[in-house]
């Protein structure tokens, strides 16, 4: 495993002060972490949840989570409704295959335009999962537009007919600014989304002491892009390196998988895939965690993941 002094560690006073951490025991039992997953998961805290998935650095998977988290909370029953509040560079739509879709937006709603209902496109495959964006591509937003916006569209979103979602998605945009602020300010839990290196884990950790100032503790991190292969030869840090730094719970581990680039231009979401892919089982298992609060227990074998296999991946 890679140790923390042989890559170069930012200076501690950049990060924030951590809860200690204990590293688990690396005693896993797959068959018992994996059983569990047969029997739906017990939505536990107040609906709707409002989840805000970020990460700070872009380019390393919140779209990807936010459509394959939201699909499978539908799969598994849930209702879900996902807002792509990344202004400028909206492609959840895209990677949803639901871009044709995509008649009307928020700032309609707020123009009085149109309904909410109408701008909420309802996906084919699991009905119970709906998508709202926030503006057309390359439209500008009108003035003003910011968190009470969100907050409005919360409550609107609350107080329909057909009863309040189970969870309300938020893809939040990269960054620190203006849009990042909007998209966290109606949240009331996270999922930050790292990669396993320096420059991402530097921003996660910046954006975790930002949603602690905004009153967000509910935060739990999903390790993207992992590759056992990498990690194996120490040229990438260790899932459990990662969690030293950040210190905070892990949702999941999703594997480097090419699949995911492939349902990405596709516009079908991973999770949808038969047979299913490594990353699709691994949102999937994310998404099963989410619903019951829970976190991992045990994290990647290192050691030897060719011979422990895949199913080492994921913990209780
Ligand atoms: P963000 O929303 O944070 O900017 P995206 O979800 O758009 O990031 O992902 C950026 C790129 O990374 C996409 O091309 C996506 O297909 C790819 N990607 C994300 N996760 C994985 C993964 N686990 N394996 C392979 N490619 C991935
Ligand atoms: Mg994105």
């Amino acid at each position: 495993m890679i140790s923390l002094q042989t890559i170069a560690k930012p200076s501690p006073i950049h990060f924030r002060p951590k809860k200690p951490f204990k590293r688990p025991p690396k005693t896993l039992t797959p068959i018992h972490s994996l059983l569990q997953y047969n029997r739906k998961p017990q939505l536990s805290g107040e609906t709707p949840r409002v989840v805000v998935i970020t990460s700070g650095k872009g380019g390393v998977g919140k779209t990807t989570t936010t459509a394959n988290i939201g699909l499978s909370l539908a799969r598994l029953g849930f209702s879900a409704v996902a807002i792509d509040a990344d202004v400028g560079l909206r492609n959840l739509d895209l990677l949803l295959g639901l871009e044709n879709r995509v008649n009307y937006t928020v700032v309609e709603v707020l123009n009085g335009d149109c309904r909410l209902d109408q701008a909420l496109v309802r996906d084919k495959r699991w009905s119970n999962f709906e998508l709202l964006c926030i503006s057309k591509p390359r439209s500008k937003l009108p003035l003003g537009f910011g968190g009470k916006a969100l907050i409005w569209l919360v409550e609107a979103l609350k107080n329909r007919e057909e009863g309040a979602p189970d969870f309300i998605l938020i893809d939040c945009p990269a960054g620190i600014d203006a849009g990042f602020i909007t998209a966290i300010t109606p949240a009331n839990e996270a999922v930050l989304v790292t990669t396993p290196d320096i420059t991402s884990l530097r921003d996660a950790d910046r954006v975790t002491g930002l949603l602690e100032c905004d009153g967000i503790r509910d935060i739990k991190m999903i390790v993207n892009r992992v590759r056992t292969d990498m990690i194996k030869g120490e040229d990438m840090m260790s899932v459990l390196d990662v969690q030293e730094m950040l210190g905070l719970p892990l949702l999941g581990v999703i594997p480097e998988d090419t699949e995911v680039i492939r349902s990405t231009n596709r516009g079908y979401p991973l999770v949808l895939n038969k047979p299913p892919a490594l990353a699709g089982l691994a949102f999937e298992q994310a998404a099963w965690r989410l619903v019951e609060q829970d976190s991992m227990k045990a994290v990647m074998m290192e050691e030897e993941p060719k011979k422990r296999g895949f199913f080492s991946f994921f913990g209780g």
